[in-house]
């Protein structure tokens, strides 16, 4: 490493011993800037990744709700504003046990290189609670984020910071929340994305991870004479970011044989057609239920899942990959098990879903493996246009929606393929979007001097 990157990497390890998340996400982006730092000397004098891997404000506050037995509940809530460089802070809201300072820093730092692919005026957050939404009623759910909202509504605003949603957080916690903001505020303004349509939201938001996924997986393949048309894909979670990669690949004439949950996968050789695909979505996000009631009603294999250890999603056979639930979902075990049954891409509906180790195999291995900064910029990018079109208070239509989605994942792939031959591998396109998404942010913080 350069003894800048270097210099970097050991003082974040040093700050924050046990973030290791934020320390993976932060290494990730230093050994592609490492393959410029040579040629840009500004970002070692003007200390660039020291002030990048410091959030310019964290904030983390307690969020009080009671249960519907009128108990009193405590969770913790968090928002990470990143980078505002380039535009206001922008990036999710994470519901989920799991959530702690090091998962919000890796995911609010991605978000500011993911934010730059896109093109669109927006700097880098993201934001969460450790509450767990599985189990809780609909009232359960609306008191917590009122509370939440109670304290989060006085750092946000349309011109200072925009959440949106993430995993736990769909269009009920968004409603929720916006409704509360409201009620404090006394304004309807675009403080949020990912709202209802009928009140400021944007067509094409929820459908946006998962299509953009496929839209740059597409053109990446038709590169290379491949297609989703007549292919098996194997697609993890199945929430949001699965259900609308699903239906793309459908769209596309491609077949998608897998989902799973935190519990299990089913494994549905025949495909997950169009009409079965609409059995989850009222399965997940009506009747909030288990993947295993899919095996149950289309009687198809399920598997529980046991350990940490390999993942058996991951060991099913065919063309594609696109892990969709969460960080580090595919360890080292899983991608030799990738390897060996030869599958030639891995598309990151997730964020940050390959471990460290996996990511070098599959580059070794010359598997394709576009990553989440760029892959799953979608869902940011039709934020980005729902901002837009609250600022204009107008609603655009669903194919111009489509239609610009189409164009940014195509800019995301220009941007990322020529940085990758430039500097690096022409495949690599690990280093091809960090390099991309660095640059911009670089040249902004450049201009705005030391703050
Ligand atoms: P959802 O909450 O809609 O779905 C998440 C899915 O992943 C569920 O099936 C869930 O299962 C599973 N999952 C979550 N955590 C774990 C875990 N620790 N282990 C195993 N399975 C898990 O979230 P999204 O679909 O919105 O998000 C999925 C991923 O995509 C996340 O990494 C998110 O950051 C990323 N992403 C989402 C975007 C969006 O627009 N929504 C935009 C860009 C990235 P279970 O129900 O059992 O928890």
């Amino acid at each position: 490493m350069h003894s800048e990157t270097e210099r970097v990497y050991e003082m974040v390890l040093k700050r924050d011993p046990d973030q290791r998340e934020f320390q993976q996400a932060v290494k990730n982006v230093l050994m592609s800037i490492d393959k410029i730092i040579d040629e840009i000397p500004e970002i070692t004098y003007h200390k660039i990744l020291e002030r990048m891997t410091e959030p310019e404000r964290a904030v983390i506050f307690r969020v009080p709700w009671t249960d519907d037995e009128g108990r009193l509940q405590i969770n913790r809530g968090f928002r990470v504003q990143m980078s505002s460089a380039i535009g206001p802070y922008k990036g999710g809201l994470r519901l989920h046990p799991s959530v702690n300072l090091s998962i919000m820093k890796f995911l609010a730092f991605e978000q500011v290189f993911k934010n730059s692919l896109t093109g669109l005026p927006m700097g880098g957050g993201k934001g969460g609670s450790d509450f767990d939404p599985k189990g809780k009623s609909d009232n359960e759910v609306m008191r917590f984020c009122q509370s939440f909202m109670t304290e989060l509504y006085r750092h946000i605003g349309q011109d200072t910071d925009v959440p949106a949603g993430d995993i736990g957080v769909g269009a009920r916690e968004v409603g929720f929340m916006y409704g509360q903001y409201k009620r404090i505020r006394n304004e309807s303004v675009g403080i949020l994305t990912g709202k209802g349509l009928d009140f400021g939201g944007s067509l094409i938001r929820p459908e946006a991870t998962g299509y953009g996924l496929v839209y740059l997986t597409e053109a990446i393949l038709r590169d290379r004479h491949m297609s989703i048309e007549g292919s098996t894909s194997i697609v993890s979670g199945s929430g949001n970011v699965a259900q609308y990669t699903v239906e793309k690949i459908n769209e596309l004439g491609g077949k998608a044989v897998t989902l799973s949950d935190s519990s299990g996968m089913i494994y549905d050789p025949d495909g997950i057609s169009k009409e079965k695909l609409e059995y989850v979505k009222i399965l997940k996000n009506v009747k909030r239920g288990r993947i295993k009631e899919y095996a149950d009603k289309y009687k198809v294999e399920y598997i529980p899942r046991s350990s940490d250890e390999a993942n058996p999603i991951w060991d099913i056979k065919a063309d594609y990959a696109f892990p969709c639930a969460t960080q580090n979902e595919i360890i080292k075990k899983d991608a030799e098990n990738l390897i060996k049954n030869g599958v030639k891409y891995i598309g990151e509906g997730a964020n940050m879903p390959c471990s460290a180790e996996s990511e070098k195999l599959f580059l070794d291995s010359h598997v394709l493996l576009a990553p989440s900064k760029a892959a799953n910029a979608g869902g940011v990018a039709v934020s980005g246009l729902e901002m837009a079109q609250n600022s204009a208070r107008l609603t655009w239509t669903r194919e111009r929606v489509d239609e610009e989605l189409k164009n940014i994942m195509k800019g995301i792939y220009k941007n990322m393929s020529e940085a990758a031959e430039k500097y690096s591998d022409k495949d690599n396109f690990i280093d091809g979007a960090n390099i991309a998404g660095f640059m911009k942010v670089a040249r902004a913080m450049l201009a705005q001097g030391y703050v």
